[in-house]
């Protein structure tokens, strides 16, 4: 049994993994920017997990040293899953890339000087696929890539955090870490089961669609992934000797948005005539991002066509940590137990 930090305890995919963890046998506390979040967010992962649930809460900031010192006090693992993912992108990439490079030294500094043996840092299919000029984009993608943060109309402000953050990371390991071990979990778009009202932007792919947001579907697609698996790799990649040093692309299958729309039409057939039915045509989708500066148009209608990425490693991680990521169907599940 080992005791973990959990950084950015309150998000998503941190529920999950917290639950992993405990149910792994480790002892658990978790860094939040609020310790008054620590009563409702023990309520929560309790009623998720169908038991008490009782972790400590240490408050402290990815852009401050306060409270990190107590937060990893007698931790041998950090899990580092805190990073700012808004569901609105802002207008200077700044106000993600800082706090998101920051935040992860910071956290390497602080679990090197209390002697923690590995950091499980939560990185991204956004340090992987993006920034490729036209035609450079790898097929398939794999661990070995980055992506370009400098290449902008490939990217958004949140992808150039990510790539920015994990690279910086992987500098502080090589020049500073001074033994320390950094896995990093590379997934593509998460969903599965949310625990609160208080969801991660993510899931906001699936909700927009039932609430009648989105009239008819780009099309684009994605690559999903189950929280519970994401969960689990973050155990995974803390426990096994030879995760130390890698990164993990996890990826289930591909999916058009039209054919999530789908999934849940026949999951909740209540929400049905909210539910898209008809698809916009690519040109469409290409006019109004010229049209709409958001970011966010942009990079969807660049990223038209997305190749897969490959996901071999974390297979291989899955296999020895008896996982099931990459087993066909699941992505059904993923999209449809949203709850
Ligand atoms: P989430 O629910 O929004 O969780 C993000 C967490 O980061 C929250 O707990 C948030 O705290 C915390 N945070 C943000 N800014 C902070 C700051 N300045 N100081 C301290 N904490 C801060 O999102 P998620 O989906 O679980 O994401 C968790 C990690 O997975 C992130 O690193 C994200 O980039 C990565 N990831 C997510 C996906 C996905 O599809 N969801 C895919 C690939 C990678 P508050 O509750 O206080 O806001």
């Amino acid at each position: 049994m080992a005791k973990v930090l959990v950084t950015g305890a309150t998000g998503f995919i941190a529920g999950h993994t917290i639950l992993a963890l405990l149910e792994a046998g480790h002892e658990v506390q978790g860094m939040a920017r609020s310790a008054d979040k620590a009563d409702r967010l023990n309520a929560t992962l309790s009623d998720y997990a169908g038991k008490p649930v009782s972790i400590r809460i240490i408050a402290a900031d990815l852009m401050s040293d306060d409270g990190w010192g107590e937060a990893v006090a007698g931790c041998d693992y950090v899990q580092h899953l805190a990073s700012p993912l808004p569901a609105k992108l802002p207008r200077n990439d700044d106000e993600l890339i800082i706090p998101a490079r920051e935040g992860a030294l910071r956290a390497l500094r602080f679990a090197r000087a209390e002697g923690v043996k590995r950091v499980v840092m939560t990185s991204s299919m956004a340090s992987i696929g993006y920034g490729w000029r036209p035609g450079e984009r790898p097929d398939p993608l794999t661990e070995e890539h980055w992506s370009n943060p400098d290449y902008k109309p490939d990217n958004t402000g949140y992808t150039r955090s990510k790539a920015i953050a994990e690279r910086a990371a992987w500098d502080y390991i090589e020049g500073e870490g001074a033994g320390m071990e950094l896995a990093c979990i590379n997934p593509v778009l998460v969903l599965g089961p949310v625990m609160s009202r208080d969801f991660s932007a993510s899931v906001e792919a699936v909700t927009q669609l039932m609430q009648g947001k989105i009239p008819a579907t780009p099309k684009i697609g994605f690559q999903l992934v189950d929280v519970r698996d994401v969960a689990d790799a973050h155990v995974a990649a803390m426990e096994l000797p030879e995760a130390a040093g890698e990164r993990f692309i996890l990826a289930d299958d591909f999916l058009w948005y039209r054919e999530v729309a789908d999934i849940l039409r026949q999951a909740y057939p209540e929400y049905s005539r909210k539910l898209p039915k008809g698809e916009l045509p690519d040109f469409l989708v290409r006019g109004m991002a010229l049209l709409n500066k958001a970011p966010e148009a942009d990079s969807a209608a660049l990223r038209l066509g997305l190749n897969r990425a490959s996901f071999t490693r974390a297979e291989r991680l899955a296999e020895r940590a008896r996982l099931h990521i990459g087993d066909p169907g699941d992505h059904d599940e993923a999209v449809a137990v949203f709850t």
